[in-house]
C-alpha cells in the first residue's frame, strides 16, 4: 500500500493519514518477538458503526432485565425477558443453539461460574447473586455483556465478591489502550483479585467479538503484565473475569455439558464488558 492510496480500512482516508503509522509500528513491533494482532482483528470504522448498535440493543437488553428481575422468578423467565425483547426490536439471542446451546442466555447462580442454562425449576431465591449474560445479534453483527444481580439481601461475602468483582473490571478496563498488552489488563484484574483473597478462574476467558459471537484473541485474566496481545485502535473484545472466592478450579456439568462449577462448591461471580480500543483509551460498548 502506498502513503497516498486510499487506506485498506475503508475510511476514506489517504494512508498516510490513516493506518501508516500503525501498520509501521506493528511491524517493528512484531519484529522484536511481540505479538501484534492482523488486520482482520482491527474493526473498521463502518464495521464499528453497525457493531455499536448490536451493542446498544445488548444493553437494551440487560437494562430490561435489571428492572424486571427479582426473587420467585425462574430463570426460564429471564430467559423468556431476553428471548422477547430482542427479538422485538429486530435481533437475535446469540447463544440459541450457539453450538447446540438450547437459551438466548445465560444464567449462572451462585457456584456457577458460566454457562447456567436456565430452567422453569431454577426460581431465584432472596440471597443468590447472578450473573446474567446477554449477547446479541443484529443486522449480522455481533455484542456481548453479563451482569451481577443480587437478589433481595444478600450476605456480605457475596455482596463483596460482587463489589469486588465489578472493581476488577474496572481496573482492567484503565489498562485497555493503545500499546498496552492484554496482560496489563490480566495483571491488573488478577492481582486486584488475589489482593481481597479471591481467584481467577483459568482457561475460561473473554474473546475478540463484533463480526462473529467469538473472535480472536483469547482473552485470559491471569497472564503477566506486558505479555499476550499488543493492543491497538479498532480491536474489539470482552473484559469478562471469573472472580472466585475459592480456589479458581471448576468442572463442567457431566449431564448438560455446559454448565460451569466451582470445585470447592464456594461463591464466583462474573461481570463482563465489551470494549472497543481507540485512539487513546477504550470506549465500553456494552457493559
Ligand atoms: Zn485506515
Amino acid at each position: 500500500m502506498e502513503r497516498n492510496d486510499l487506506c485498506w480500512c475503508g475510511s476514506g482516508k489517504k494512508y498516510k493519514k490513516c493506518h501508516m503509522q500503525i501498520d509501521d509500528k506493528l511491524l517493528l513491533l512484531a519484529a522484536k518477538g511481540e505479538i501484534v494482532p492482523d488486520r482482520s482483528m482491527l474493526k473498521t470504522p463502518a464495521q464499528i458503526e453497525e457493531i455499536k448498535k448490536s451493542a446498544e440493543l445488548n444493553t437494551a437488553v440487560l437494562d430490561y432485565v435489571a428492572a424486571n428481575i427479582k426473587a420467585g422468578m425462574s430463570t426460564a423467565q429471564i430467559d423468556n425477558l431476553v428471548y422477547t425483547y430482542t427479538t422485538e426490536h429486530g435481533g437475535i439471542p446469540a447463544p440459541l443453539g450457539y453450538e447446540g446451546f438450547p437459551k438466548s442466555v445465560c444464567t449462572s447462580i451462585n457456584n456457577e461460574v458460566c454457562h447456567g442454562i436456565p430452567d422453569e425449576n431454577i426460581i431465584l431465591q432472596e440471597g443468590d447473586i447472578i450473573n446474567v449474560d446477554v449477547s446479541t445479534i443484529l443486522n449480522g453483527y455481533f455484542s456481548d455483556a453479563s451482569r451481577m444481580f443480587c437478589i433481595g439481601q444478600v450476605s456480605e461475602r457475596a455482596k463483596k465478591l460482587v463489589q469486588v468483582t465489578k472493581e476488577c473490571v474496572e481496573l482492567g478496563l484503565k489498562e485497555a489502550k493503545p500499546w498496552n498488552h492484554l496482560g496489563d489488563i490480566a495483571y491488573a484484574i488478577n492481582s486486584h483479585a488475589q489482593a481481597n483473597g479471591y481467584s481467577v478462574v483459568e482457561d475460561i476467558g473473554g474473546h475478540g467479538i463484533g463480526l462473529e459471537f467469538h473472535e480472536d484473541p483469547f482473552v485470559s485474566y491471569v497472564t503477566p503484565k506486558g505479555s499476550e496481545m499488543v493492543l491497538v485502535p479498532g480491536m474489539m473484545f470482552t473484559i469478562e473475569p471469573m472472580i472466585n472466592e475459592g480456589s479458581p478450579d471448576f468442572f463442567v456439568d457431566e449431564d448438560n455439558g455446559w454448565t460451569v462449577y466451582t470445585e470447592d462448591n464456594g461463591l464466583s461471580a462474573q461481570i463482563e464488558y465489551m470494549v472497543l480500543i481507540t485512539e487513546n483509551g477504550a470506549e465500553v460498548l456494552t457493559k
